[in-house]
């Protein structure tokens, strides 16, 4: 069987490296000893996300799983500083969850306009025309720049649509589509038509309008994994209103009542929340009925249980006007499609105490570096409070105000961690 089409996906993002800060100084004939000049680095390139229309499968992500966002270039003498990384714009097809690989948190649901930055690029190290002080006019370093943020993300695709048609496989539901839409989808006889989700808009009135969607055909023994029916429960979970699409001609020996029951034991072995979707039913293929049994049978079936009924016929355009009517109205009555709201926590950068620590010591000035320091660093928020004191505290914990004391600080020395200075305070 065709594999299905590919609605998760998993990669690895990094954004940029910030550039170095350079370490230069001025030289012009004549001039004996110029002043330090050396420019930053330019910040690393962010990861950005942005949703696209024209895609509507994550098949893009199967084969290049790692992006990488341009560093920022290093600073040069002359005060000149490096030029930023250009960011790196991921598309995905609307609809997509971003979930933290790890803990399965969603950290955004890309079902708007606005781009996203997933990875803040690295900032810029500072050259050493900053570090020149009153009493330090030589400063012979300059700082490196920081690690752009990485991670590993799931990519969920849950499509965004008004309507989802569910139905086994050749009843319709693409024909269907394909009438009261724009859209094109692939129509064949046979099985496992289609393979792709495909959105249509469809246009009632200039009122209403609604998106509906055609996913792959449902199959029984779906919600156990079985062929595609986890791809296709997948996108309706957002659906506001579900179409059941029913074979009633018994062309093809299909019993409708059998069919219509199959489909929502399927949809509540998934979800049972996705079972109470209010349904219509579309009872297709009208024109080639054979009798009105098979309709009425269907009709005693479901009406009873509030599932209301449109008997017409897709290929022939009978009955279409009516059941588009009818998912207006309903859908005016329901809330609007389900965006879900951000549950990831960020968690403070894992901070490895054995790894080295780097303290030199320049005209009074402790400039400590240290990989799990710029890890910490690029992650606090020094403008909050909380953040300060978090800072604080692990700095403590980690034994970086005692590695100094071992050094000889004074009180009243300043300390110097990528550029942040503070007065030390024992
Ligand atoms: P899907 O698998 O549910 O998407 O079904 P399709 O839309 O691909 O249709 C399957 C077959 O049924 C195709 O050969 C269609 O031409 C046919 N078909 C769809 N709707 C009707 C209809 O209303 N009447 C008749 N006679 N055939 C139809
Ligand atoms: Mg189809």
């Amino acid at each position: 069987m065709a594999t299905a089409f590919i609605d998760t996906a998993r990669i690895s993002v990094r954004a940029g490296k910030g550039g170095n800060g350079a370490v230069a100084f001025h030289r012009e004939k004549y001039v004996a000893a110029g002043g330090p000049d050396g420019g930053d680095g330019g910040a690393g390139g962010d990861i950005v996300l942005q949703v696209d229309d024209n895609m509507s499968t994550l098949m893009d992500f199967r084969y290049k799983r790692k992006y990488v966002a341009e560093n920022g270039v290093d600073g040069q003498g002359s005060h000149k500083n490096g030029k930023g990384g250009k960011p790196l714009v991921i598309r995905v097809p609307r609809g997509t969850l971003i979930r933290d690989a790890e803990t399965n948190e969603i950290i955004q649901d890309m079902s708007g306009t606005e781009p996203f930055v997933l990875c803040k690029g690295g900032r810029g190290g500072w050259g050493n025309a900053h570090f020149a002080t009153p009493t330090r006019q030589v400063p012979r370093f300059a700082k490196a720049g920081l690690e752009g943020e990485a991670r590993d993300v799931v990519l969920e695709l849950k499509l965004l649509a008004d309507v989802g048609l569910i139905g086994f496989p050749n009843v319709g539901k693409s024909t269907l589509l394909s009438v009261v839409s724009k859209a094109q989808p692939k129509i064949a006889n046979y099985h496992f038509t289609t393979l792709f989700p495909n959105l249509g808009v469809v246009y009632v009135d200039e009122a209403a309008s609604f998106v509906m969607a055609d996913i792959p055909g449902i199959i029984e023994g779906a919600s156990e994994g079985a062929g595609l029916g986890h791809d296709f429960l997948r996108h309706v979970d957002r659906c506001r209103l579900l179409v059941h699409v029913v074979d009633v001609s018994g062309s093809e020996g299909r019993d409708p009542v059998a069919d219509f029951d199959a489909i929502n034991t399927e949809l509540a072995h998934w979800s049972p929340e996705l079972a109470r979707r209010p349904q219509l039913v579309a009872a297709n293929k009208t024109d080639i009925m054979e009798d009105e049994s098979k309709l009425d049978a269907l009709r005693k079936h479901v009406e009873p249980l509030g599932f209301p009924v449109f008997p017409l016929s897709a290929a022939s355009h009978t009955g279409t006007r009516e059941l588009t009517k009818a998912i207006a109205a309903k859908l005016a009555e329901l809330p609007p499609v389900t965006v879900y709201e951000p549950t990831y926590v960020p968690r403070p950068p894992v901070v490895g105490a054995d790894e080295p620590l780097e303290i030199e010591v320049e005209d009074g000035v402790w400039y400590v570096a240290g990989k799990w320091l710029e890890r910490l660093m690029a992650n606090v928020n020094f403008s909050d409070y909380e953040s300060r004191m978090f800072f604080d505290r692990t700095l403590r914990e980690n034994g970086v105000f005692a590695k100094l004391e071992e050094r000889g600080i004074h009180d009243g020395d300043t300390v110097d961690l990528y550029g942040l200075q503070f007065e030390y305070q024992r």
